[in-house]
């Protein structure tokens, strides 16, 4: 039973050492690793989830560069590994910091010792009220998504960030008018210079998937009979965020025939989403549409134009799950809205950390680090939360990690491989640095930056074998001037020239 290894104190209020919320990456590698080091405590994860999310296929690219996929799994996998790990699914509705109590929304009480927080993030949502605005986020919300797009003709899609990009990319048989804010596709990830590489792959037809989904899918077993009963509406959305790939295994088609047909509108935004009627009836000056009466839904564009279209995909950035814990806490919310967190993980309120997407580091960045919601981090900061919290109960010292030396990720856009290192965009370095490109069509794309002949960041696309090299000239510092542009010379093996 669940009260196994817990002592049941009044009010059937369970107390247990260590109490992580979220079935996310972060959460499960905090949980994982705590339950590893302490083997006679006990340890709960709680989720709002059926499933939780397990890292596998690890594999250490570099130094710090790092790659693996997720899985979904059902809990029991987890318990199977660590007998003194219990998963229940139950979402948090309130925090009592001060008595160190957790309550959840099916009336449920926790007293831990230490509590790390995992909520992760919810999608920026243009608007919520609006049945013809979808924001991608978990499983749930992706399948909500293919079933909509199956019958769709045309839909415009909001954001330029790693969703926005992807669904660009893998969404064939349907019109996409893609509305991004800046100058080129990309922003977050990349300068226009790597735009422009990989422009052209929205022009060409996809190539044919070369292998099925390695990935193993576990569907959502229908929810027994009460057992989702107390659940409010709140709970309902609370999946964990997918990650790369997660339109892998879904196909992405819409109605028509075709590949890719995809109408980028630049430095835009959204004014307004008008229905079939408003846009019948709006006055001289308002948004007008040549097909007016054909769409579901119309959206004018800040540039002027107006688009008609099945639906509309806000991929807009997310905020931190922050909601169920604050009332009543004083934790100080990083500029981003995420629960602050010093370099031990702690947040402002005591014996309470945080980790992943629902936490704002609040340390003194190394010069070669930033924080940004991906995999990756969320890896990174749940393990080192877990050795944080453990360090903090056997009274021993610890250290900032490693990892959060040079900012690193992996992953793949337009069936590119990209590898992203340090300040790879010339984040924070102002007028004060240099770039070196090497460009081959359709083949890889190589931008370095420097500053006072250091490397300080760098972007690979493509099979460009640097990573390992680059890395190593990131993090030693070494003065590259010497090298000049010859540092990017495809004639010269740069690897036997550091090595
Ligand atoms: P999550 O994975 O969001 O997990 C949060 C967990 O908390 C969930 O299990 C949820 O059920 C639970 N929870 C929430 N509220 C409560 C509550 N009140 N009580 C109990 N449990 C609760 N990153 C990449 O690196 N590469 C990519 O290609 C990439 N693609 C992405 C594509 C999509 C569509 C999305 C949405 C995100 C993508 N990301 C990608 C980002 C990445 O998924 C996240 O950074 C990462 O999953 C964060 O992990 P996490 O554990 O912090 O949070």
């Amino acid at each position: 039973s669940e009260s196994e290894g817990m002592a049941c104190s009044t009010n059937s209020e369970k107390r247990v050492k260590f109490v992580v919320v979220g079935g996310g990456i972060a959460g499960v590698t905090c949980a994982e690793q705590l339950a590893s080091q302490f083997t006679s405590d006990s340890v709960v994860l709680l989720t709002a989830a059926p499933l939780v999310k397990t890292v596998t296929n690890y594999k250490r690219v570099a130094k710090i560069l790092e790659d693996f996929d997720v899985e979904e799994q059902p809990s029991t996998v987890l318990e199977g590994k660590y007998p003194n790990l219990k998963v229940i699914q139950s979402a948090v509705k309130t925090l009592q910091a001060e008595e160190h109590t957790l309550h959840t929304e099916d009336e449920r009480s926790f007293h831990y010792e230490k509590l790390c927080l995992c909520s992760g993030a919810k999608p920026k949502l243009l608007n919520r009220n609006n049945p013809h605005v979808l924001g991608i986020r978990d499983t749930d919300s992706a399948q909500e998504f293919q079933k909509r797009l199956s019958t769709a003709r045309r839909i415009v899609v909001v954001g330029n960030g790693g969703i926005a990009l992807e669904l660009v990319y893998e969404v064939e048989g349907c019109e996409v008018i893609w509305a991004v804010k800046d100058e080129a596709i990309g922003n977050t990830f990349f300068d226009a210079g790597a735009a422009q590489f990989l422009i052209p792959s929205l022009a060409l037809d996809k190539p044919e998937r070369a292998m099925p989904c390695k990935r193993a899918r576990y569907t959502t077993e229908p929810v027994a009979d009460g057992a989702a009963a107390g659940m409010s509406e709140a709970t309902v959305e609370t999946g964990s965020a997918l990650g790369p790939d997660w339109h892998e295994g879904i196909s992405l088609r819409g109605a028509e025939k075709g590949s890719h047909n995809v109408t980028v509108e630049y430095q835009c935004g959204i004014k307004q989403i008008c229905t079939q009627q408003e846009i019948l009836q709006s006055p001289p000056g308002g948004p007008q549409s040549s097909d007016a009466g054909t769409w579901p839904v119309y959206v004018q564009l800040t540039n002027g134009k107006t688009y008609g279209c099945d639906f509309i995909v806000s991929a807009t950035g997310v905020v931190p799950n922050t909601e169920p814990f604050l009332h009543g806490n004083n934790f100080e919310l990083g500029a981003d809205g995420g629960l602050l967190v010093d370099e031990h993980m702690h947040t402002t309120v005591l014996d309470v950390f945080a980790a992943g997407d629902v936490c704002s580091a609040g340390w003194e960045p190394s010069p070669l680090w930033q924080q940004m919601r991906l995999w990756t981090q969320a890896r990174q900061m749940g393990w080192y939360a877990g050795r944080c919290i453990a360090a903090e109960v056997l009274e021993e010292p610890i250290e900032l990690d490693f990892c959060f030396e040079l900012f690193t990720h992996i992953t793949k856009f337009f069936n590119y491989k990209v590898v992203l290192l340090g300040k790879f965009n010339a984040q924070g370095l102002g007028q004060d640095h240099e770039l070196l490109l090497r460009c081959t069509k359709g083949h890889e794309y190589i931008k370095v930056v420097l500053s006072n002949g250091r490397m300080m960041g760098a972007v690979l696309i493509g099979q460009t074998e640097l990573e390992e090299t680059f890395e190593n000239l990131i993090l030693n510092q070494m003065d590259l001037s010497a090298y000049g542009e010859h540092l990017l010379d495809p004639n010269i093996d740069i690897e036997d020239y550091f090595d």
